[in-house]
This record gives structure tokens, C-alpha cells and sequence, in this order.
């Protein structure tokens, strides 16, 4: 922001400033500074438009006073390359917040995805377990001792035995249903904060955004 002198016989041009017609027509006063205020009632202001307007409002600590600017700030080609320069540092910044976000999003997916994998694993492997497979053997063991008429200590009782073992019992089954549950109520969890999280991206926090960047 550019310092102004109220002695109108130094006031300070910077050199690369605009050669415009910069003077107040009501005073014939060099203007000095832009009311950016949303409505505002005179938007160019020399010194003496400045202190009439002071005396109008009254209440020199209201918001008007932040909203005047030098004119050499707003009005000018430096003004313009200034927003440039601003504009593209907030354009990098924009896609330097996005590639932030998308790597952490993804590894979130990576994780839910290994997730996926184990839970997949685990079941398949209570599937195969479960199958009938071992039933057989055991039915064709079975088989074999009615034959005999009788069970004896030996291979064919400890096959029966192990594969009898190796079916998967009802109590593993219930370990899994909890899993099923907490994983679930997890997943609910997580499943809510993404909804909150997608609501604030994709619905009206522009108002929020715009107070943070006047
Ligand atoms: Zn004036």
C-alpha cells in the first residue's frame, strides 16, 4: 500500500504508474484513493472528498475505511500485473491443495482395497474349509469301518480324525460374525465422515471461502 502525503505539493507518482487524468473534479485536487466498499457512495476520492466523506459517515472506526485504497493499487497496469502475479500464485496453490488431498485419497483407497483383499482371503479360506470335501473322506472312511465291522486305533482313524478337525466349527463361524459387526459399525463410521466431507466440497462453502479472501 502506497504511503500519501496530505500536502498536495509532494504527493509521490510512482514512476511506472499510468500517466491518467487523475485529478477529483469537484476539488481539481490529484485523486488519491478508490473506494472498494459494495456501495459505496463516491468511488474516487481526492483529500478533501476524503475528509467530506469523513465528516458524512461520522464514524471514522466503521468498515469504510477499510475498504479505501491507494488508486495507484487498483487503478494502474502495475495494479493489473500485481492481480496477475496473485492470481497464479492462488492457481498453484489450488492444484498444490488438490494433489495434496488426491494422494492421501488414495492412499485411503489403497488401504480400503487390502482391506477388501483380507477380508476376501479369510472367507474364501472358511469356504474351502467348509466344503464338502472332507465330509467325503469322512463318509468314505466311515465307509470302511462299517465294513470291517469296526473301529480301530490306526491310519484310517486318525485320517477320520483329522479330517472330522478340519471342518470348520460353528464357534468360527461366530468369531466371524463379530467381525462382520465391529467391521461394519467401522465402516458406518468412516462411510458418515466421507458423506461429511463430500457435503462440504460439493455444497455452498463459498461463503465461508470468500470471508477467508475478501
Ligand atoms: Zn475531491
Amino acid at each position: 500500500m502506497i504511503e500519501y502525503d496530505t500536502d498536495e505539493e509532494e504527493i509521490f507518482i510512482p514512476a511506472e504508474f499510468d500517466k491518467l487524468p487523475l485529478v477529483c473534479k469537484r476539488h481539481k485536487k490529484r485523486l488519491a484513493s478508490v473506494d472498494l466498499s459494495k456501495n459505496s457512495y463516491r468511488r474516487l476520492l481526492c483529500f478533501e472528498c476524503m475528509k467530506e466523506e469523513n465528516e458524512r459517515i461520522r464514524n471514522p472506526m466503521s468498515n469504510f475505511l477499510k475498504n479505501r485504497y491507494s488508486i495507484e493499487d487498483v487503478i494502474s497496469s502495475k495494479a493489473i500485473e500485481d492481480t496477475r502475479a496473485k492470481t497464479i500464485a492462488y492457481q498453484e496453490k489450488a492444484m498444490q491443495i488438490y494433489t495434496d488431498l488426491e494422494r492421501r485419497i488414495n492412499t485411503l483407497i489403497d488401504i480400503l482395497n487390502g482391506l477388501k483383499y483380507d477380508i476376501q482371503k479369510k472367507v474364501e479360506k472358511f469356504i474351502i474349509k467348509s466344503s464338502n470335501s472332507h465330509l467325503d473322506a469322512m463318509i468314505t472312511i466311515l465307509a470302511k469301518f462299517q465294513g470291517e465291522k469296526a473301529v480301530d486305533e490306526g491310519e484310517n482313524l486318525e485320517k477320520y480324525i483329522k479330517h472330522f478337525l478340519a471342518i470348520e466349527k460353528e464357534s468360527e463361524l461366530k468369531v466371524m460374525k463379530a467381525m462382520h459387526r465391529e467391521t461394519m459399525f467401522d465402516l458406518n463410521a468412516l462411510h458418515n465422515s466421507l458423506n461429511s466431507l463430500q457435503n462440504n466440497w460439493r455444497f455452498n462453502k463459498s461463503n465461508t471461502f470468500s470471508n477467508l479472501f475478501p
